[in-house]
């Protein structure tokens, strides 16, 4: 990263982050982007980005299948990853190692999470309230409203 952009300072944090010091870490930050690959670790950077109002741009990929959404917890009718993912209501879930993953789709997603990021950093608006899926077998994109859900447990009080 260093490398292709030498005026970028690149911090790595070499630790599992959570409870007080992940809230402590998305806090301090302007922008949370979950590349992530389970929903243990999707859920807590969201309840730490609504608690904090940082903006999460949530990306993920398996198989054929790729997702993109835009939370921004400083907006009152942008839903969160729980408000689409309830925690309780989650099927199952595995690595991309279990189920397999087309490599340039993570490329593809990836794209479409750094767009994002880069359009909230200069204060471009973001597509709140939607869920973006990719499907790479048709390369067709679909788009579907996502409301906020003000009986969610997480952002229901943050407004
Ligand atoms: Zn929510």
């Amino acid at each position: 990263m260093q490398a292709l952009n030498p005026e970028v300072q690149v911090t790595t944090l070499a630790e599992r982050l959570a409870g007080s010091r992940l809230a402590e870490v998305v806090a301090a930050h302007d922008l949370v982007l979950d590349c992530s690959d389970n929903f243990a670790t999707r859920h807590a950077v969201n309840r730490a980005a609504v608690a904090a109002k940082v903006p999460l741009v949530s990306g993920a990929a398996v198989r054929f299948a790729g997702q993109l959404a835009v939370f921004d917890a400083r907006h009152e009718d942008s839903p969160c990853y729980h408000c689409l993912f309830p925690e309780e209501g989650e099927a199952g879930d595995g690595p991309c190692a279990t189920f397999g993953v087309l490599a340039p789709l993570v490329g593809v997603i990836g794209s479409l999470q750094a767009v994002e990021a880069l359009k909230l950093l200069i204060g471009l608006p973001s597509p709140l309230g939607q869920l973006t899926l990719y499907d790479a077998l048709t390369a067709q994109f679909r788009h579907v409203r996502v409301p906020r859900d003000p009986a969610c447990p997480v952002c229901g009080s943050q407004h």
